[in-house]
């Protein structure tokens, strides 16, 4: 399972191979010491149940979504069909902009499944059961003022 940890201090992104995962890491931006204590369920690639930075278990799933891949589809398609548009092909150039939101659609479709823990953000990437609920703003609300009461931000 990969893992993508925010530093508690600096918020920087720490990317982390649950099954080689040392007992703490050190961030590489500010240098602060993060202790991970993870679960037989997380090495194993199993489920996500516990979260290895804050060890909370309230998790919610979202798409996996590069939203620049998106738009960089959506881009080049009205690019092209601007070109054919200029050259009074009408049809065509509808065709191609149909086609580009199509294709989005299809990537979108495809996407995986991201974990992400509701207080600490980190996001959990495997092969492992997709148990956790789409997101949900007011425990979102709730979650992170504990989280940040707790290491301090608030
Ligand atoms: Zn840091
Ligand atoms: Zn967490």
């Amino acid at each position: 399972m990969q893992l993508l940890l925010h530093c508690p201090q600096c918020n920087a992104a720490l990317p982390v191979d649950a099954a080689g995962a040392p007992p703490a890491i050190k961030c590489g931006a500010c240098g602060r010491d993060i202790a991970l204590r993870f679960s037989d369920a997380l090495r194993s690639d199993q489920a996500v149940d516990r979260c290895p930075v804050c060890e909370g278990g309230d998790f919610y799933i979202r798409k996996d979504f590069d939203p620049k891949l998106g738009l960089t589809i959506v881009i080049i398609g009205a690019l092209v069909s601007a070109t054919f548009y200029w050259f009074g092909r009408d049809i065509i150039a509808y065709g191609i902009l149909a086609s580009a939101a199509l294709v989005d659609l299809v990537v979108y479709r495809r996407l995986k499944d991201v974990t992400v823990c509701y207080r600490c953000h980190a996001e959990f990437r495997g092969a492992y059961r997709r148990t956790a609920p789409a997101f949900d703003l007011h425990t979102a609300d709730v979650l992170e003022v504990e989280y940040e009461r707790k290491i301090g931000r608030r």
